[in-house]
């Protein structure tokens, strides 16, 4: 794992923790992230006290302006439990807890999957302000493909613990190299009855192997349509096939793929 040149892994503890301040992290759950006995301004303040961060007076002034810059009203928020949040809220405190110490990265764990849609368009509509108005850098872990599309500039597909395919969002979702993001991508529902896909070799079968015991050579060959001898005895490489598109397969794939019919007006409006 490498950050900012540094490879964390080999980093030593106190390094570690002077790193770590630069990498904040938000949780798919706001209600088992917030400690239920402290109140929302003792939770947003933890990280400035953990890192011994400016005097007792500083940290409130900082919590409120956090809670602010989330929206949330410090006065009438700051003294309250988790339990009298609702979820939309609560992510909110959680997100000020991980803006407190000023990080570069902030990894962002489903963050909007356990939220009801219109809460989940809320809290996307802040992270998107926050990254604009703080410079962040977000590293957004989702099954939601429509969101991934939504929020990322860089798509990294992973199937059993491994790359398969990392590249920039319009690459991905145009033109997917790797059987398996094409799967995903004509998992999408499309809007349009009508529509047909020229590509057939869609669709995945079987079962999820178990990451414990993966399959030998390439762990997607299982349910691989275009699977072949060489895929179960040699382990395809992470490789770049030019403007940053990096393929992990025997045999990608080139051009198979026909966007939806939500894609392609997308498309054509230029967005
Ligand atoms: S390496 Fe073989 S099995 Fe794996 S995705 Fe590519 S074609 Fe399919």
């Amino acid at each position: 794992m490498i950050f900012e040149g540094q490879d964390l892994v080999r980093l030593p503890r106190h390094a570690l923790k002077a790193v770590r301040r630069n990498m904040q992290m938000v949780f798919q759950d706001p209600f088992t992230s917030l400690d239920p006995r402290w109140p929302v301004s003792r939770i947003v303040e933890e990280p400035l006290i953990a890192y011994a961060a400016g005097s007792r007076k500083e940290r409130r002034d900082r919590v409120a302006s956090l809670l602010d810059l989330v929206g949330l009203d410090p006065a009438r928020y700051g003294g309250r439990h988790p339990h009298e949040l609702s979820g939309g809220q609560s992510q909110r405190v959680a997100v000020a807890r991980a803006l407190a110490l000023e990080p570069k990265l902030i990894i962002c764990d489903e963050p909007v999957s356990s939220l009801d849609v219109l809460v989940q368009a809320q809290v996307l509509n802040l992270f998107e302000r926050l990254r604009s108005e703080l410079g962040l850098s977000y590293l957004f872990i989702a099954h939601d493909l429509a969101l991934v599309k939504q929020v990322s500039d860089r798509v990294a597909v992973m199937y059993l613990g491994k790359l398969c395919e990392v590249g920039p969002v319009r690459e991905i979702y145009r033109q997917p190299m790797h059987p398996y993001t094409l799967a995903l991508l004509a998992s999408i529902p499309d809007p349009d009855p009508a529509h047909k896909r020229r590509d057939t070799a869609t669709v995945i079968s079987g079962e999820l192997p178990s990451p414990l015991d993966p399959p030998s050579g390439c762990r997607f060959r299982t349910r691989c349509p275009r699977a072949q001898e060489r895929c179960a005895a040699e382990a395809p490489e992470l490789r770049a096939d030019g403007d940053g598109h990096l393929v992990a397969c025997h045999f990608p794939l080139a051009g198979a793929w026909q966007p939806t019919t939500a894609d392609a007006a997308q498309e054509a409006a230029g967005s």
